[in-house]
C-alpha cells in the first residue's frame, strides 16, 4: 500500500474539489483521484456554454470567482476550478481511475489504475464518492442508436451546417443545442414526448425557442418518441395515436440526460432507492449507510440530476469534513 490518508475522494469535479479544500483547511490528509483531468465533466460540456448560475454561486473553497460578467462561461469555470486546486495545493491525481473500494470505516483500501496500466493500492480512514452524474447517457433504447450519426454529447454547432438534425428532448441542453445549430445553418427538428419545453429551461432562453418553434424555423413533434434510427432517416411514433412518421435525417443529437453509475456504491452495501436511485445517506453528514463511506455532489441526487448541482453540492465537503473531525475527537 503506497500511503494512508484521512480521506480519499473519488472524482475531482467541482464538488470533489470542495471536499478536498474543506479537508485541507481542517488539516486532514486527503488525495483526490480522477479518471480524467480536473473537472473532467465540464471539459465535455458544450464548448461555448454559459452557466445558468452566477460566478459567486459556483465558488468553492472560499476562492473568489471574479469575472466581469455575472455568469461564467465553461472556459472561465475550467480555469477557476484549476485555480482552486492550486490555491489549496490539493493532491489531485489526474488520469488515475478508481477501480475498486473495499474495507470498512477506518481501514478502506482503494485500488486505482493509471494510464500506463499500472495498479496502485491506497489506504484511507474514509472515502468520499464524488463521481458525478455525467457518466452514462440515458439511452433511447431504439434500433439504430449505435449508428455513428447519433450523439449523446453535444459540443458545438459547426459539424451540423446544412444537415438535417433531430434533437431529442426539451430540457436546457436540447433547447440550447437546437438554437445554436439552427443559427449555424442546420435544419433542426425537435422531438419530445410531452407538448411543451421543460419548465426548467433558462427563462431568458424561453422566448427565443418559443418564437423559433412558432414560426416553424425549428420544426417540432410534440407527443412523439423516436422509434427507429435509419442511416438517412428517423422514424417517429406518436404517443397519441401510434402513427409513424419518417423524416430525413443526417444526425441525431439525443439530449435525454445522463445518469450516475451507482454500481460501485451498491457493491459496498449502500442502499439505492429503486424508484429515485438516491443512495441511502444522512443529509446532515453525507455519510451513507456504510460507515466511513460518504457521497458528495450530484451523485446524491439519484436520477433527477436537477436537484443537486454545483450551487448546493459544493456544501457537501464542509458537512463531510465536520463529521470526520467529530469522529476523530
Ligand atoms: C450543460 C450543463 C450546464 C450546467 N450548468 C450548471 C450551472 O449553471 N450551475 C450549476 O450549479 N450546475 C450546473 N450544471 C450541473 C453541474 O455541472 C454538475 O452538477 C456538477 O458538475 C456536479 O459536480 P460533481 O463534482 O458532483 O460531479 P462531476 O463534475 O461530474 O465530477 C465527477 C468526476 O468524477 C470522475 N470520476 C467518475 N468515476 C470515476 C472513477 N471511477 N475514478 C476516478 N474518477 C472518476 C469524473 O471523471 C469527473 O471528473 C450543469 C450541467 C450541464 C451538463
Amino acid at each position: 500500500m503506497s500511503a494512508r490518508y484521512d480521506l480519499i475522494v473519488v472524482g475531482a469535479g467541482p464538488c470533489g474539489i470542495a471536499v478536498g479544500a474543506a479537508a485541507k483547511r481542517a488539516g486532514l490528509s486527503c488525495v483526490l483521484f480522477d479518471r480524467g483531468c480536473i473537472t473532467n465533466s465540464l471539459v465535455d460540456y458544450p464548448y461555448y456554454m454559459t452557466f445558468f448560475s452566477t460566478a459567486i454561486m459556483l465558488e468553492v473553497g472560499d476562492v473568489p470567482f471574479t469575472i466581469p460578467e455575472s455568469k461564467p462561461t465553461r472556459r472561465q469555470a475550467l480555469a477557476y476550478y484549476r485555480r482552486v486546486v492550486e490555491h489549496w495545493d490539493l493532491d489531485v491525481r489526474q488520469y488515475e481511475e478508481v477501480s475498486s473500494v473495499e474495507g470498512a470505516d477506518g481501514a478502506f483500501v482503494v485500488t486505482t489504475r493509471t494510464a500506463d496500466g499500472g495498479e496502485h493500492v491506497h489506504g484511507a480512514a474514509a472515502v468520499v464518492m464524488a463521481t458525478g452524474g455525467f457518466q452514462e447517457p440515458n439511452y433511447l433504447g431504439v434500433p439504430g442508436e449505435d449508428l455513428p450519426k447519433v450523439r449523446h454529447y453535444y459540443h458545438e454547432p459547426y459539424p451540423y451546417h446544412d444537415q438535417d438534425v433531430l434533437v431529442v428532448g426539451a430540457g436546457n441542453s436540447a433547447v440550447e443545442s437546437a438554437l445554436e445549430m439552427y443559427r449555424n445553418g442546420a435544419r433542426v427538428t425537435l422531438v419530445h414526448f410531452l407538448d411543451t419545453i421543460d419548465r426548467g429551461v433558462k427563462p431568458w432562453v424561453v422566448p427565443d425557442i418559443e418564437n423559433r418553434l412558432e414560426r416553424g424555423e425549428i420544426a417540432v413533434y410534440w407527443y412523439h418518441r423516436v422509434n427507429e434510427i435509419r442511416p438517412a432517416s428517423v422514424v417517429l411514433r406518436s404517443d397519441r395515436d401510434g402513427s409513424a412518421t419518417e423524416i430525413d435525417n443526417d444526425f441525431v443529437v439525443a439530449m435525454t440526460g445522463w445518469r450516475a453509475d451507482h454500481a460501485p456504491l451498491a457493491v459496498l452495501g449502500v442502499g439505492i432507492d429503486e424508484r429515485t436511485e438516491i443512495p441511502a445517506y444522512d443529509p446532515a453528514t453525507m455519510e451513507t449507510n456504510v460507515p466511513g463511506l460518504y457521497i458528495a455532489g450530484v451523485i446524491a441526487a439519484g436520477h433527477d440530476a436537477n436537484k443537486i448541482f454545483i450551487e448546493n453540492g459544493r456544501e457537501h465537503g464542509g458537512l463531510i469534513v465536520a463529521d470526520r473531525i467529530a469522529k476523530i475527537r
